[in-house]
């Protein structure tokens, strides 16, 4: 689904753009790069990419994410820079403060949400008239609008982008 909004593209990791955070080599590659070729086409205003994930779980992840080169390989991959990488335990904290509940702990925090609450709870509290597209291996494939912030927020699972191919070089008039 593409709105007129400026978009927010987010990515999981594990199984979404590399295997396992412990083995990172890449995978759906081509598939995600059609998409985000696509979506560029469609629309020039692609604000930002940042990676979502349930993997990176604290600060050391964060730093390991930039440390271990994840972060270069999947900028190189798929040409784009990646502008935030947000750790289980900050997304707690957002959701915490926007909410008013606090969670036990992080794993009280993941098991009741799951990936695609989280994802929504925290477009709510932080984006205001945007689409923002979660690109993930185990979200459904379900858009919410939330009307008071004019928001979309849309869950894509990677499985469904396999086969989504560029659209053509010149612009029909
Ligand atoms: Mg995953």
């Amino acid at each position: 689904m593409v709105s007129a909004k400026p978009l927010k593209i987010f990515l999981d990791l594990e199984d979404t753009i590399i295997k396992l955070w412990d083995d990172p080599q890449l995978v759906n590659v081509q598939a995600i790069n059609s998409f985000l070729t696509m979506l560029a086409h469609d629309r020039p205003r692609v604000e930002t990419i940042s990676i979502f994930s349930f993997a990176i779980w604290d600060d050391k992840d964060r730093a390991a994410f930039v440390d271990r080169h994840i972060k270069s390989t999947v900028e190189q991959a798929l040409n784009v820079t990646v502008d935030e990488w947000p750790s289980v335990e900050q997304m707690q904290q957002i959701i915490e403060k926007w909410s008013g509940f606090k969670f036990f702990d992080r794993m009280d925090f993941m098991q009741l949400h799951g990936k695609h609450d989280a994802f929504i709870k925290m477009c709510i509290a932080r984006e205001q008239n945007v689409h923002c597209i979660l690109i993930d291996d185990a979200v459904p494939h379900r858009t919410v609008v939330d009307h008071d912030r004019q928001l979309d927020i849309e869950l894509m699972p990677v499985h469904k982008l396999i086969g989504t191919s560029a659209p053509p070089a010149t612009k029909k008039i």
